[in-house]
C-alpha cells in the first residue's frame, strides 16, 4: 500500500475561464439542460414537512447518493461547497413519513397498480408485516413474530438452501460487515451484493493485473494530469459534482477524453451549479469524443497498443515506458505478440473506429506524461467485461500510468456504499481482507471463532436460477433474505425473475420502502422488515467512496417523521443469527457501532483506522494516496501483469444492432422523472443514429420494435449522435430484451448488452398479423372435411 498520504482539499481556482464556456448567453437559454434551480425548489417543497431534519442530513451527514463521497458540505478534493440534485433527490427517502395504513393494507392488487416510483413516494415501511400464500393484504406483525418466522424457516433448511443479498441503497460498512459475518455464522455462503453487478469485473481484472481491487488514484489526480480519460462512463450524470473537478482539471491544462458509443450530452456540456461561471455560462467538458461500438472496446485498445508497437519500431521509447515496464511489469512479449497479430481490418470492424482515429488517441497517450483512466458500466456490464478492464490495465502498465501523482486506474463507482460492500465480505468470492480461501479464510475463522463452510457460494444470478431447481436439489434456494433491491427491475429477463420470486418458500424484504418485488407472491410467506436509514443507524455508520475515503456519518437527530419500529440493519442480522443458532450467540454479538468498527479494523487490515472514526467529518483513506505506489504492486512478484485478451465474437448478424441500456433521470434503478435532463429522452425512447433510421425508413418519433430471441421492446425512435449500428434504451424498461443465464466469464455478473433487430412498429405488427392469420388457415387445412 502507498506511503504517501492524501493532503486534504485543495483550493479551488477562482479565476473565470471563458475559454471553456458553452455560450455567453446565461443559463443555457434555449438548450436542453438540467433545470437545477427548479429541481432544487421542488425538492425543498417535497421535504417541507421535515425541513430542519433535511438540512441536518445535508450539512452533517455523509451523502447516501453516489460514491464520489462527501461529508456534510465538504469533500476531500476541493474547498467550497459540494452538493447536487442527486443528493437532494434521495433525501426524501430519509425524511418522509410512514405509508398510511389505509394504503398499506389495501388489497394486494391495488398496491400492484403502483410502479416502483409511486411506491417509493407512498412513504416508509412503518412496521414488520407478513403476507402468507392466499392472503390478499399485508398484515401487521410484531418484530418477535417476524424474526421467529424467519428463524424457524432457516432452522428447517440446510444453509445451502437460503441466500442473502444486499443492495447499495445507503447501507453502511457496519451493516455489510455484520450481514457477511452472520451469513457465514449460519453456514450460508450464498451472499452477494449490488456492487458486484456493476463493478466486480473491475475488481477481478485489477486484482489479476495490479493486485488491488480499488481505485489506485484520487480525484485530485484528475486535476493537472495530462489526460483524463473516461471509458464507458457518464460521470457527470452519475456523480454530478465530478464536473466541478473536471472543470478544475481543465483549468490546469488537463485534456478530457470520453470514449462511448453515444456522444453523451452530459459529458459534452454541463452547467455546474456550485461554480458560478459554469452555472451561468456552462462548461464544455470533454475535449474529445471517440465513438466506439458497443462491445468494441477491446479491439479499440488493441488498436492503440498496435500503434504503440509500430511507433516503437520507428523510434525506441516513443510509445512504451520501457523503464517502468522493465522494472515493474511482466508478460510484455506475450502481450506484444497478441496485439501484433490482430489485423487492422478486425480492429476497425469491431471497434467501429478507423485506424487513423485510433492513431490520434494512441499518439496523445504516448505523448502524455501522466494519465488517469476512469471507467464505469460501459466497460463492466459485458460478458467479457474482465477482459475489457484487463485491456485498460494493459494500457496503463505499458505507459507507467500507475502509482504516482496524476496517474492511475479508477473504476468509477455508483452508489455511495458500494466500494465497501465487497471489502466487508458480502460477496461469495471474498471474506473481509481477502479471498474466500486459503490463509485468509483461516485468519477470519480465527478472528470470528467459528468455522466457515467450505462450499463455494453462488452469485446473485445463479442463485435466482437455483430457485427453480427441483425440490430435492441440494442447491435449490427456498428462502431469500434481501436488504433492499428489486430484482424485477435490475436483472435480465424480468418474466423469469417474477416466477423465481414467486417460487421461494420465504422471501424477506428488509428495506425502508416498498418496491414492485415486495408485492410478488411467495410459495408460503413474504415478510417485510422496516430498516433504519444510515442517518438513524445506532452508533452512526461509515461508507467508502470511489477514492477509498472512509467517511463517518453520525446519527442525525430531529426526524419529525421518525419510524418508531424501524431497526438498524446490523441489529436485525444479529437478532436473526441468535435465533437460528442460539447456542453460539456470543460469537456474533456486537453491542454498538463502535465495536463493529473495531472488529472491521482487524478483519480487513486495509481498514485499520476505521475504529477511530467517531465524529462528524471524520474520514481516512485506506491504502494512502496511491495504491501500487512507485509501480510496486501487491501481487506475488510485486509486479503488474500484462494480460493478453482476444477480441470477442459478438455473434452479430449483418442486420443486427448492438443494444445497451442507459440511465435517464434516475439514480441507479430509482426513477425521478419521465425525461432525461440532457437529451429529453423519454423512458421508452430508442436512441439511434439518423442514418440507421433512414435506412429503415424510420422517422423520428415513430414507433419501433426491438426484438431478439429473448424479448420484444416497443419504443419510439429518437435520433441522437450515436455510432451507427448501436442503439440505447433505458434501464430497466429495456431489460426484457436481455437473456438470463449469460454471465461474465470470471466475475459471473449478467451481460447487459445484446444484439437486436429493429423494425418499424407497423411493419412488425403487420407481420405479426400475417403470422397470426396464416396459422389458423394451415390448421383449417389440416382439419378433415366432414
Ligand atoms: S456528487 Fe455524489 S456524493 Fe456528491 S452530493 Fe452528489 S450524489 Fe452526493
Amino acid at each position: 500500500m502507498g506511503k504517501t498520504k492524501h493532503q486534504g482539499p485543495m483550493k479551488k481556482d477562482l479565476k473565470p475561464a471563458p475559454e471553456f464556456w458553452v455560450s455567453p448567453i446565461p443559463f443555457g437559454l434555449g438548450k436542453v439542460k438540467p433545470k437545477h434551480i427548479r429541481d432544487t425548489m421542488k425538492i425543498v417543497w417535497d421535504n417541507k414537512d421535515n425541513l430542519n431534519y433535511a438540512k441536518n442530513i445535508i450539512t452533517k451527514g455523509v451523502c447516501d447518493g453516489c460514491a464520489l463521497g462527501v461529508s456534510g458540505l465538504s469533500d476531500q478534493t476541493l474547498t467550497g461547497p459540494h452538493m447536487c440534485t442527486t443528493r437532494f433527490n434521495v433525501l426524501r427517502l430519509n425524511t418522509m413519513p410512514e405509508i398510511k395504513p389505509e394504503i398499506l393494507h389495501q388489497d394486494i392488487d391495488e398496491l400492484r397498480k403502483y410502479n416502483s416510483t409511486e411506491l417509493r413516494q407512498l412513504g416508509r415501511i412503518p412496521y414488520p408485516m407478513m403476507r402468507r400464500k392466499g392472503d390478499r393484504k399485508f398484515i401487521r406483525i410484531s418484530w418477535e413474530e417476524a424474526m421467529q418466522t424467519i428463524a424457524q424457516k432457516m432452522k428447517s433448511l440446510n444453509s445451502r438452501n437460503y441466500a442473502f443479498y444486499l443492495t447499495s441503497r445507503g447501507i453502511t460498512n457496519e451493516s455489510y460487515y455484520v450481514a457477511g459475518k452472520v451469513a457465514r455464522y449460519l453456514g450460508a455462503n450464498n451472499i452477494d451484493n449490488a456492487s458486484r453487478i456493476c463493478h466486480s469485473p473491475s475488481k477481478t481484472a485489477m486484482k489479476r493485473s495490479v493486485g488491488v481491487g480499488a481505485s489506485t488514484a484520487n480525484y485530485q489526480d484528475w486535476i493537472g494530469t495530462d489526460v483524463l480519460l473516461f471509458w464507458g462512463s457518464v460521470a457527470s450524470n452519475a456523480s454530478p459534482v465530478s464536473t466541478k473537478y473536471m472543470l478544475e482539471a481543465k483549468k490546469k491544462g488537463t485534456k478530457i477524453i470520453v470514449i462511448n458509443p453515444y456522444k453523451e450530452p452530459a459529458m459534452d456540456k454541463y452547467w455546474i451549479p456550485s461554480v458560478a461561471e459554469s452555472a451561468l455560462f456552462g462548461t464544455n467538458v470533454a475535449d474529445e469524443f471517440y465513438q466506439v461500438n458497443i462491445g468494441g472496446d477491446i479491439a479499440f485498445m488493441h488498436g492503440i497498443m498496435k500503434h504503440w508497437f509500430e511507433m516503437e519500431e520507428q523510434a525506441y521509447g516513443s510509445a512504451i515506458n520501457h523503464k517502468f515496464v522493465q522494472e515493474h511489469v511482466t508478460n510484455y512479449e506475450e502481450l506484444k505478440e497478441t496485439v501484433e497479430k490482430q489485423s487492422w481490418e478486425e480492429i476497425e470492424q469491431s471497434s467501429g473506429i478507423s485506424k487513423n482515429q485510433i492513431y490520434k488517441l494512441a499518439l496523445e497517450l504516448a505523448n502524455a506524461q501522466n494519465a488517469v483512466f476512469a471507467w464505469a458500466l460501459g466497460l463492466t456490464m459485458h460478458e467479457f467485461a474482465t477482459d475489457n478492464i484487463s485491456q485498460v490495465c494493459n494500457l496503463a502498465l505499458l505507459r507507467g500510468f500507475l502509482g504516482r501523482k496524476h496517474s492511475g486506474l479508477m473504476p468509477f463507482r455508483g452508489h455511495s456504499s458500494v466500494q465497501g460492500t465487497g471489502e466487508m465480505g458480502c460477496d461469495p468470492f471474498v471474506l473481509p481482507g481477502g479471498a474466500f480461501d486459503g490463509e485468509n479464510k483461516k485468519r477470519i475463522e480465527k478472528l470470528w471463532g467459528f468455522d466457515i463452510a467450505d462450499w463455494q457460494g453462488d452469485t446473485v444470478g445463479v442463485t435466482l436460477e437455483n430457485i427453480m431447481l427441483p425440490d430435492d436439489h441440494e442447491r435449490k434456494i427456498k428462502c431469500y433474505y434481501m436488504s433492499g433491491g428489486n430484482f424485477l427491475e435490475t436483472m435480465p429477463d424480468p418474466t423469469f425473475i417474477q416466477k423465481a420470486l414467486e417460487n421461494l418458500e420465504l422471501r424477506v424484504h428488509q428495506d425502508i420502502i416498498l418496491n414492485t418485488s415486495t408485492l410478488v407472491d411467495a410459495k408460503e410467506t413474504v415478510i417485510v422488515l422496516p430498516a433504519k436509514t444510515r442517518y438513524e443507524q445506532d452508533g452512526g455508520g461509515t461508507s467508502t467512496s470511489t477514492e477509498r475515503m472512509v467517511y463517518y456519518s453520525p446519527v442525525i437527530e430531529g426526524n419529525q417523521n421518525r419510524i418508531k419500529e424501524a431497526r438498524s440493519e446490523w441489529q436485525i442480522y444479529i437478532d436473526l443469527a441468535k435465533r437460528v443458532k442460539p447456542e453460539q450467540a456470543h460469537l456474533i454479538d456486537f453491542k454498538d457501532g463502535q465495536s463493529i468498527r473495531e472488529e472491521i479494523a482487524k478483519a480487513n487490515p486495509d481498514y485499520d483506522g476505521i475504529q477511530h472514526l467517531k465524529n462528524q467529518g471524520d474520514v481516512f483513506q485506506w491504502g494512502g494516496a496511491w495504491l501500487c505506489e512507485d509501480g510496486i504492486c501487491p501481487t506475488e512478484d510485486g509486479k503488474g501483469h500484462l494480460i493478453s485478451v482476444d477480441i470477442p465474437d459478438l455473434n452479430r448478424q449483418p442486420d443486427d444492432f448492438m443494444l445497451t441500456t442507459r440511465r435517464g433521470k434516475q439514480f441507479n434503478s430509482m426513477v425521478y422523472g419521465d425525461y432525461e435532463s440532457f437529451n429529453h429522452g423519454g423512458r421508452y425512447d430508442v436512441l439511434m443514429n439518423k442514418e440507421d433510421a433512414d435506412r429503415l425508413s424510420i422517422a423520428e418519433g415513430e414507433g419501433v420494435v426491438l426484438h431478439n430471441g429473448f424479448g420484444v421492446f416497443q419504443g419510439v425512435a429518437k435520433y441522437v449522435d450515436i455510432l451507427k449500428g448501436n442503439i440505447e434504451v433505458y434501464f430497466p424498461e429495456g431489460n426484457y430484451l436481455l437473456p438470463r443465464g449469460r454471465y461474465e466469464k470470471y466475475a459471473k455478473i449478467p451481460d447487459y448488452n445484446i444484439t437486436v433487430k429493429v423494425e418499424k412498429a407497423d411493419r412488425f405488427n403487420a407481420k405479426k398479423d400475417r403470422d397470426y392469420y396464416e396459422k389458423p388457415i394451415k390448421d383449417l387445412e389440416e382439419i378433415p372435411m366432414q
